[in-house]
């Protein structure tokens, strides 16, 4: 396993690798690696000739408020973890080579961020497509892969590859969770002992509208208070949004019919917590 700093050393063993003809797989993310981003780096390396990670804490989607500065960190630690997980490239460039200057051009991203984390994070998914549109370019991948506990990224992702034509397959890996439920996040460790407790709310009563769902209920507005209800009873945490929304259009439903997403943000002290899940078509029916 090789671990690469510079954009012109990345982008040349890429060439390289593209020159063999062999498929490369890509799993972006901010490391601090759990078994999440190993679940994505596993199935990267299986339906690949060459596995890429990439470990980078990007600030363009960071908002003046957000956690920047105290984003946990342990590349150590994350390059066994890769190494486990059979990546054959760490791509690990530092601010300054990603941004040398103050960039002249860079992505904004037009639909599917009018919600959601888009409202409450304004900016957020333009540094994420800024980012992505370079990575992408200087890694070169046949497939890029990418978490559903971000479903808003997904969908923000899926566009950006289909509006600028990038000659890359997006495969979407399911969310891992821990036994209790809580979506695995490199932002638990923020969580209080007390916090941490009640945390596993969110995916219950994601599952609880899920019942409601398959028991025949319909209405956005009846399973949005069912959520709130039990997040309000079950955490001291605030609820940022919950949405319920098509997907991955991630336009306003009045009545469920196609694909659903149903998600959640919930700020406790320290940490701001997403989770959602997808109702398909087929279970509505
Ligand atoms: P991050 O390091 O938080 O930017 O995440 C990097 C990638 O890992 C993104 O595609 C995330 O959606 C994905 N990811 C994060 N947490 C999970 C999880 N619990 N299950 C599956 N994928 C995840």
């Amino acid at each position: 396993m090789k671990v690469i700093t510079t954009i012109q050393e990345m982008q040349h063993l890429m060439n390289k690798e593209q020159q063999l003809n062999r498929t490369i797989g890509y799993v972006p993310t901010m490391g601090f690696l759990h078994e999440g981003h190993e679940s994505l780096l596993r199935q990267s390396r299986e339906e690949n000739q060459v596995s890429v990670l990439s470990i980078f804490v990007n600030p363009l989607q960071f908002g003046p408020t957000e956690d920047l500065s105290t984003y946990p960190r342990d590349f150590e630690r994350d390059s066994h973890v890769a190494e486990q997980c059979g990546v054959d490239y760490i791509f690990y460039p530092s601010v300054e080579e990603m941004y040398p200057s103050k960039s002249s051009v860079k992505v904004v991203v037009e639909d599917r961020t009018n919600v959601m984390c888009g409202k409450s994070r304004p900016g957020h998914f333009d540094g994420v497509a800024t980012v992505l549109t370079k990575l992408f370019h200087i890694i070169m991948p046949t497939r890029a892969y990418f978490g559903m506990k971000d479903a808003q990224q997904v969908a923000v992702v899926e566009g950006l590859i289909h509006d600028f034509n990038f000659p890359i397959t997006i495969v979407r890996g399911t969310t891992v969770r821990e036994k209790d439920g809580l979506a695995k996040s490199s932002r638990n460790v923020y969580l209080s002992d007390e916090e941490r407790v009640q945390a596993p709310a969110l995916y219950k009563s994601l599952q609880a509208a899920k019942s409601a769902i398959l028991d025949g209920e319909r209405n956005p507005k009846t399973l949005r208070n069912l959520i709130i209800d039990m997040i309000e009873k079950e955490t001291s945490g605030q609820i940022d949004y919950v949405e319920v929304h098509n997907y991955p259009e991630l336009t306003e439903t009045n009545e469920l019919e196609g694909t659903t997403i149903i998600a959640i943000a919930v700020r406790f002290s320290k940490a701001r917590l997403i989770d959602n899940i997808l109702i398909s078509r087929e279970e509505l029916y």
